[in-house]
């Protein structure tokens, strides 16, 4: 029996028998993984590092004009899907930047048991993380029907629901590039700041 180790948890598995993932650089899937942890290097992932990502990650959404990007991460690694996905030269750039974004992404813990990743600052590269907010998961109020606007014509606009013990809630930002910022911040929250904690509404602009 052939053994390898899992770069992620260190795990030895058979890659002959046991389901993996194989990371490279360049090599891009039609779900392609990656690595946010500059340590890590080629290697086998499991597939329970594979699925633990995809159920309990950080999910980013990038709008883009050359499509839509989902991506799925935690603090060492990612994995990232293209839909209606056009301008595949550019596909390394840009995933190159997002993961300026993700990189910033930290586990924040508020006690022992509760907590909820959030990024260490609000500028990266050209990007900038205009809105702040959460939402009660089971009702929609007109700043998310703004957002769910953006998300159909504001471009470029990243998405990101960083996990969250807190299952009542779907925290999210709202990340553009600089001299977009502005713009949407406008166009989504022009009062700055909103907050109603009955029916589960937090929303802040951060400009
Ligand atoms: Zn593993």
């Amino acid at each position: 029996m052939e053994v390898e180790r899992c770069v992620i948890c260190g795990r030895e598995f058979d890659p002959e028998t046991e389901d993996h993932e194989y990371l490279e650089d360049g090599i891009y899937d039609e779900f392609g993984y990656s690595y946010l942890d500059d340590e890590l290097r080629d290697g086998y992932v499991c597939l329970a590092c594979v699925e633990d990502l995809e159920y309990y990650g950080n999910r980013l959404i990038y709008y883009g004009h050359e499509g839509k990007i989902t991506v799925v991460f935690d603090e060492r690694f990612y994995g990232y899907a293209m839909e209606d996905y056009e301008d595949f030269d550019r596909l390394a750039e840009i995933l190159l930047d997002l993961e300026e974004i993700m990189k910033l992404y930290r586990y924040k813990s508020t006690d022992g048991w509760r907590g909820h990743y959030e990024p260490r600052k609000n500028s990266v590269g050209k990007w900038v993380r205009v809105i702040e907010g959460w939402n009660d998961a089971f009702s929609g109020n007109e700043y998310t029907e703004r957002v769910k606007m953006a998300m159909e014509t504001f471009r470029p606009l990243v998405v990101v629901y960083p996990r969250s013990s807190n299952l009542c809630v779907v925290y999210y930002d709202l990340w553009t590039e600089k001299d977009l910022a502005k713009e949407l911040a406008e166009t989504i929250i022009p009062e700055k700041e909103a907050f109603n904690y009955g029916i589960g509404l937090y929303i802040k602009a951060l400009l």
